[in-house]
């Protein structure tokens, strides 16, 4: 019992055509087998894709899955104040339990989304591969170094620890699990720190993830300091390269754009997150033509408030026409394909695609919604019209983790009970009274 066939709908191919196919999956080796003809092909076992269409596993290539313990805690507020005042108080009394809780109810969300990978930035991070074990995705993982607030001692730990976790993390859960090193950003991160540990990570081959530009904050600070742009300053340091992609970049200028597309290093644009904490809009459609790779990530759910890649996908597409001034700028196809390939190719898995020998990650949408209903162009309803509750089944690795919309891999009740629970005493500690 090897094969999976998934049969009976309709399939988005690499070249965001749109077939009548079945897709053959083969379970051991986690790989898609072939795609051909309804009818053509048999499996072991099926999976039902009835009026529905089978797209490749999206890819969230920025969050802290934990934060979901954080969801609705505190909105409205600037990035600043918002960190200073709400998140990092409530950061500083997570407990490693937490962040399994947290981890285990965001898994469930992606999986119950349709998706299959995952960056993530954040602490407790052994925790974190345990349940991205159990749920069956995909995910880089990393230990998020920060100094300032630290002395010295402090700081070298911190930044230490990235380096470990991203060594010893790397490969686990049979190959699913991948790492980076991760400084927070370029003002968290003091110069002396960076250019300590930059190198060392380069040299053992880690690929790096950051945050960057994404508010002004972040860049007057570096421009003040060392008169160049944020991204000159993280060239200088040996920090941009094809094994780096970077959270954000709402504020760059063009010298910086071209400077990306030259290192060709990566962005992952989190447009939810950006406009929620009134950040700016980044130049997506300017990204894009220079030759950047752009992916998609939701942020932390509590800058956001879901971890919806279809979301994710309207608002790119709704605030890159914005930001460029042209309602042509960052259509459909291109989104889609930033919530895929792109995505996959930022994090280096061979997944986002729908075709024989990438890795069988996929997602089953349920077509048969007034809201989907006519069916001109399913591009366009992926990147406008659906949402995340729409997804019927969800397979990773060749391995199906959510079958007619039942978790197969987490008790979701006692999941998303344990979250609540954990929320709540979390807020207690906090706030310090138990009312
Ligand atoms: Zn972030």
């Amino acid at each position: 019992m090897s094969d999976l066939l998934v049969s009976g709908g309709q399939v988005l191919r690499p070249d965001r055509t749109v077939e009548r196919a079945d897709v053959l999956v083969d379970r051991d080796s986690g790989e898609i087998l072939a795609v051909d003809d309804p009818g053509e092909l048999g499996g072991d076992d099926d999976l039902d894709a009835d009026g529905g269409l089978v797209i490749p596993g999206l890819v969230n290539a920025h969050t802290h899955v934990s934060m979901t313990l954080l969801r609705g805690y505190a909105d409205d507020k600037p990035l600043d104040r918002w960190l200073q005042e709400d998140i990092w108080p409530v950061e500083a009394e997570l407990t490693a339990e937490d962040i399994r809780v947290g981890a285990e109810l965001g898994l469930v969300e992606m999986l119950k989304s349709g998706t299959t990978l995952l960056s993530d930035m954040y602490f407790h991070v052994e925790e974190i591969a345990d349940a991205v074990e159990q749920a069956g995705l995909r995910a880089v993982l990393g230990y998020t170094a920060v100094t300032v607030g630290k002395d010295d001692e402090g700081a070298h730990a911190d930044l230490q620890e990235s380096l470990d976790v991203a060594r010893e993390l790397d490969g686990a859960a049979d190959g699913r699990i991948r790492t980076t090193f991760q400084p927070h950003s370029l003002t968290t991160v003091g110069e002396s720190y960076l250019r300590e540990y930059v190198p060392r990570a380069v040299e053992a081959g880690m690929a790096v993830h950051l945050h960057a530009n994404e508010t002004t904050d972040e860049v007057e600070p570096i421009v003040d300091e060392h008169g160049v742009r944020p991204l000159s300053y993280a060239d200088d340091i040996g920090l941009l390269g094809p094994d780096t992609f970077l959270a954000h970049c709402v504020h760059v200028d063009d010298t910086e754009i071209d400077l990306l597309a030259e290192r060709d290093t990566g962005v992952v644009h989190c447009p939810a997150s950006n406009m929620k904490l009134a950040s700016g809009m980044a130049p997506v459609q300017r990204l894009l033509d220079a030759g950047v790779t752009v992916g998609l990530g939701t942020d932390g759910a509590a800058s956001n408030n879901d971890l919806d890649m279809f979301d994710e996908m309207r608002d790119a597409a709704m605030l890159g026409k914005l930001a460029a001034d042209d309602a042509s700028a960052v259509d459909a196809g291109t989104v889609v394909e930033m919530a895929t390939h792109n995505g996959a190719d930022l994090l280096g898995f061979d997944s986002g695609r729908i075709e024989a020998g990438a890795n069988a990650d996929l997602a089953v949408l349920d077509l048969e919604s007034p809201h989907l209903t006519p069916a001109h162009d399913l591009v366009s309803h992926l990147a406008y019209a659906a949402s995340g509750s729409d997804v019927r089944h969800t397979v990773c690795d060749g391995q199906v983790l959510m079958r007619d919309r039942e978790v197969t891999v987490f008790d979701e009740t006692a999941v998303r009970e344990r979250a609540s629970e954990h929320a709540r005493d979390l807020v207690e500690r906090v706030t310090g009274d138990g009312e």
